[in-house]
C-alpha cells in the first residue's frame, strides 16, 4: 500500500509523484505501456512551456549558461502574467475556466523553476522554431520561447531518471481498469489494475489521475469530436485512449470542458497511424504563415496570417480534416524556403517541387487550373508593405476571401516547394473538473471527491475550440504539482 498512486508516467504524472514525494508521501506510478513505450505524449513534444516573463533576466535565471555573446545577440522581449492570460482567454473565445487560467499563470514561472530546483530540469531557448533574424538581432515571438533540454525525449526520459533516483516506484505494463472506492463513505481508496499477471486492487487513500486523452480512441474520438475524426492520424502515443476519464465519470466525476474538440495540427500526409519515437513531433508542418495553405482543387480555405503561428497551429488540423480527401498542401517559394523550420528538411516528408505554379501543382497531385486561377488572384490581392516574419507585420492581401492577414508576400519567386499534409490530431479538450487550487476532482454537484485528483490532459476546462503552444505542458506541470501536494497532504493527514 502506497500514500499516493499515480495513473500514467507522462509530465503531469511525474510532476505530481515528484511534488507528492517532496511532501514525504510514498508514491506508485501506474503506467499502461511497457517499459520502451514509456513518455506518453510527453515523450513526442518539443518539450516547449509557455510562462510568463518579465524580461532577459527572468529567462537568465532559468539558463544561467547563456553567454554575454548570446545575451547580447537576443531579443525576448517580455510576456507578462496579462499577456498570458489574455492570450488564453482569446484563443479559448473567453470559454477557458477563469480560476484555471489565474492558478496556471501565476504559478507558471515558480514551477518552470520548481523543476529546476527540485529535480535538475534544465532549459534552452527555443532558437530554430520561435526565433527569426531581424536585423543583427535574433527576435523571439509568440510567448512559448523556452523549451527542456533534449526536447520531448529529454523531457520524459530526464523525468524517469530523476523519480527513479528518488525512490518512486514506476510499475509499467500496469492498466487502470477501475477506481475502487470505499462502499460506505464512497471515498476512493486505489485503482484496480490489470497486467500480464491479472487483476490487482492496489490501495492508497490518494489517487492521482493524469492519463492523458482519448485522442487515440477512435470510437471516442467519432463519438465526441465528430463523423471523420476516424481518420485524422494520432501525432503521440497510442496509449491515451480514455478509459480512464470514463472510470473516473462512473463514479460520479464531472464532465468538463469543450467534449467535441481538440488539439490537432498540419501533419506529413504519410506519416503512420500513430507516433513514431524515432520522428517525433517532425511530421508536424507548422511553416504555413510564410506561404499558402490549399486544397486539392487548389483553393484556400484559411486565412494563414490571421495570427503568429502559435495561436492558429491548434485549430488548422481540423480545417484540413474537412477539406475533401483530408488534405491539403502548403506552398512556398524563395523568398521563405530559407526560413522553414527543422521539420521542413527530414527525410519523411512528403514533398513536391515546380520551377511553375503549374509545375508545382503536377508534382503535388493539386488540381492544375484550380491552382493557377487561386495563386494568381492571391498574388494580386497582396499590398506593399514590410515582412517581419517575427511580430504580427501586418504584409496583408486585399479583396480575397479568405485574406492572408499577416505575411503576405506573393508567391512568385521559383523554384516553389509544397508539401501534402493531413490531420494529426494531439490531444482531446474534453475531461474531468477539477478544483483549479488543489486539482481535486469535483463530482456532477461540484463536490471535491475525497482522495481523487487529476491533472494533464484528461482534465477539461482550459482548452476551448483552440490553444496557445506549449501550454499543454506547463499546465501538466502546475496542475500536476499541485495535485501532488494535495494528494500527500490528505494522504498523510496535513
Ligand atoms: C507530437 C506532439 C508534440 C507536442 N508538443 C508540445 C509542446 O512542445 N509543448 C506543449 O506544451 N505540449 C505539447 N504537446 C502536448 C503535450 O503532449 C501534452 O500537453 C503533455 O505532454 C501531456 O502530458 P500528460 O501527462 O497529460 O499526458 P501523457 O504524457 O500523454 O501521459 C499519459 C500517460 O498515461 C498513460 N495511460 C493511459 N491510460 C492509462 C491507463 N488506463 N492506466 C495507466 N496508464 C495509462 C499513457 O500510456 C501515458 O503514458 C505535444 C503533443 C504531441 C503529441
Amino acid at each position: 500500500m502506497a500514500d499516493v498512486i499515480v495513473v500514467g508516467a507522462g509530465n503531469a504524472a511525474i510532476c505530481a509523484a515528484m511534488a507528492a514525494q517532496e511532501r514525504g508521501a510514498e508514491v506508485v506510478i501506474l503506467e499502461k505501456a511497457e517499459r520502451g513505450e514509456r513518455g506518453g505524449n510527453t515523450f513526442f513534444t518539443g518539450g516547449g512551456f509557455r510562462f510568463p516573463y518579465r524580461g532577459i533576466e527572468d529567462i537568465h535565471a532559468l539558463m544561467p549558461d547563456l553567454s554575454e555573446e548570446e545575451l547580447a545577440r537576443i531579443e525576448v522581449g517580455s510576456y507578462t502574467e496579462a499577456d498570458m492570460r489574455s492570450d488564453l482567454m482569446r484563443v479559448t473565445e473567453s470559454q477557458a475556466d477563469p480560476a484555471m487560467v489565474d492558478h496556471l499563470v501565476g504559478n507558471a514561472y515558480d514551477t518552470v523553476q520548481w523543476m529546476s530546483e527540485w529535480y535538475g530540469q534544465r532549459w534552452v531557448l527555443m532558437y530554430g522554431r520561435q526565433a527569426y533574424e531581424v536585423g543583427d538581432k535574433l527576435q523571439f515571438w509568440g510567448g512559448m520561447i523556452t523549451e527542456a533540454v533534449g526536447g520531448g525525449e529529454g523531457l520524459s526520459e530526464g523525468q524517469f531518471e530523476a523519480a527513479e533516483r528518488a525512490g518512486i516506484e514506476i510499475r509499467y505494463g500496469a492498466k487502470a481498469t477501475a477506481l475502487l472506492t470505499d462502499e460506505q463513505t464512497g471515498r476512493v481508496t486505489g485503482v484496480r489494475v490489470q497486467t500480464s499477471e491479472g487483476l490487482e486492487a492496489i490501495e492508497a487513500p490518494s489517487v492521482v489521475l493524469a492519463a492523458g486523452g482519448f485522442e487515440a480512441n477512435v470510437e471516442m474520438r467519432t463519438r465526441y469530436l465528430g463523423a471523420g475524426w476516424e481518420f485524422a492520424k494520432v501525432r503521440g502515443t497510442r496509449h491515451n485512449t480514455g478509459e480512464v476519464i470514463r472510470q473516473a465519470l462512473e463514479i460520479g466525476a464531472q464532465p468538463f470542458g469543450h467534449w467535441s474538440s481538440g488539439h490537432a495540427v498540419a501533419w506529413d500526409l504519410n506519416a503512420p497511424p500513430t507516433g513514431n519515437r524515432r520522428v517525433g513531433d517532425l511530421y508536424q508542418k507548422h511553416s504555413y504563415p510564410l506561404g499558402l495553405i490549399v486544397n486539392i482543387n487548389g483553393e484556400r480555405f484559411v486565412d494563414e496570417g490571421a495570427d503568429l503561428r502559435n495561436y492558429t497551429y491548434a485549430k488548422y488540423g481540423r480545417e484540413i480534416l474537412n477539406q475533401p480527401y483530408g488534405v491539403a498542401f502548403q506552398l512556398f517559394d524563395q523568398q521563405t524556403v530559407a526560413k522553414l523550420r527543422d521539420e521542413y528538411r527530414i527525410r519523411e516528408i512528403t514533398k513536391g517541387e515546380g520551377d511553375t505554379i503549374a509545375e508545382l501543382a503536377d508534382d503535388l497531385g493539386i488540381d492544375r487550373d484550380g491552382l493557377v486561377r487561386t495563386v494568381e488572384a492571391y498574388n494580386a490581392a497582396c499590398q506593399p508593405g514590410e515582412f517581419n516574419p517575427a511580430e504580427r507585420d501586418g504584409l496583408h492581401t486585399e479583396g480575397i476571401d479568405p485574406p492572408k492577414s499577416n505575411w503576405a508576400l506573393p508567391l512568385n519567386e521559383p523554384p516553389y516547394f509544397g508539401v501534402a499534409v493531413t490531420c494529426g490530431v494531439t490531444f482531446t479538450f474534453g475531461g474531468l473538473r477539477i478544483e483549479a487550487k488543489t486539482s481535486q476532482v469535483l463530482d456532477t454537484e461540484d463536490r471535491p471527491m475525497p482522495g481523487l485528483y487529476a491533472a494533464g490532459e484528461l482534465v477539461g476546462g482550459l482548452f476551448y475550440h483552440n490553444y496557445a503552444g506549449g501550454t499543454g505542458l506547463m499546465s501538466g506541470s502546475v496542475f500536476g504539482r499541485f495535485a501532488g501536494y494535495a494528494a500527500a497532504e490528505a494522504a498523510l493527514g496535513g
